[in-house]
């Protein structure tokens, strides 16, 4: 009787550990974020530069990766010596997106090719960009589009990371694109694909792209009801510690409005993993894309 009150104590004490573990608290890498026109035009909006900061405060974020429709609002934000006061890091990538209309031509559009040179050469205020996107396939056969092509192959030549929200069946068609098929180009999956591919289709997926990142907002099925990870998503985390990141993916001004809580929800289900993953998944892994401290 006193060992299986001794054991009992045990599983009460495992239950209540996994029940009540405490928030992550250190640094927040957001990798998909963006500052498009109708948060702020330059002049006015709802979220001019020093709302977007307070809120990146207030919520421990340490970097973003900063892009927009258009390119301009990016732009801003590198360029703000207010961010660089308060220690966080602008990571800008170029858009494809001039306007709503580029969403669903970029992938054969030669003038949003020139348009991405044109924006590597000229750099922004925190420096070179270093990445390419948010782009969208809603097609996937999209990806073997001309401009496509060339974007991923350029991609890899200039070591520039992809933001890309497609399909499962887009990420093999837009690594086959590059130099090295897909071996060496690093790419950011937006959402780990948001149409919801299965979890042992990621799994096959981050085994044969060594530079795939899954980003996991709006993830189905990756929160269950306890605000915790789902067991399945929880595995696939753990088996890939080093291949995922959290993104706020501000595309509506909705989403600047609940910032604070969309990085609160991160924080929950990250401190219900082990303290070494959760800091790799939360900073780290951002981090280490782009050649920057582990310790912010
Ligand atoms: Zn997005």
């Amino acid at each position: 009787m006193r060992q299986f009150k001794a054991l009992l104590a045990i599983v009460a004490g495992v239950l209540s550990a996994q029940a009540w573990a405490a928030d992550y608290t250190g640094p927040l890498f957001d990798a998909h974020l963006h500052y498009n026109v109708e948060a702020w035009d330059g002049k006015t909006g709802p979220h001019p530069p020093a709302d977007v900061l307070a809120r990146l405060q207030a919520s421990g974020v340490r970097a973003i990766v900063a892009n927009s429709r258009p390119n301009a609002g990016s732009l801003a934000l590198a360029a703000l010596p207010q961010m660089r006061d308060a220690g966080i890091a602008v990571v800008p990538f170029v858009r494809l997106y001039r306007n709503r209309a580029d969403y669903s031509s970029w992938f054969r559009d030669e003038t949003i090719y020139d348009m991405v040179l044109a924006e590597l050469a000229r750099g922004t205020g925190s420096g070179p960009y270093r990445g390419i996107g948010e782009f969208h396939l809603y097609d996937s056969a999209n990806a073997d589009g001309p401009v496509a092509q060339k974007l991923m192959a350029l991609a890899e030549q200039r070591n520039l990371v992809v933001l890309a929200h497609v399909d499962d069946v887009a990420i093999d068609l837009l690594m086959a694109h590059t130099p090295s098929k897909g071996q060496k180009v690093r790419l950011i999956w937006a959402h780990t694909g948001i149409g919801g591919a299965p979890v042992e289709r990621v799994d096959a997926l981050m085994a044969r792209y060594p530079g795939l990142v899954g980003e996991l907002s709006y993830r189905p099925g990756l929160v269950c009801d306890d605000n915790q990870l789902c067991p399945a998503w929880r595995a696939l985390l753990l088996k890939y510690p080093t291949r995922f990141v959290v993104g706020s993916d501000t595309w509506v001004n909705q989403r600047w409005q609940h910032y604070e809580s969309l990085m609160q929800g991160y924080r929950t289900w990250l401190g219900g993993l082990p303290a070494d993953v959760a800091r790799k998944i939360a900073w780290d892994n951002g981090a280490g894309l782009f050649g920057m401290p582990s310790r912010p």
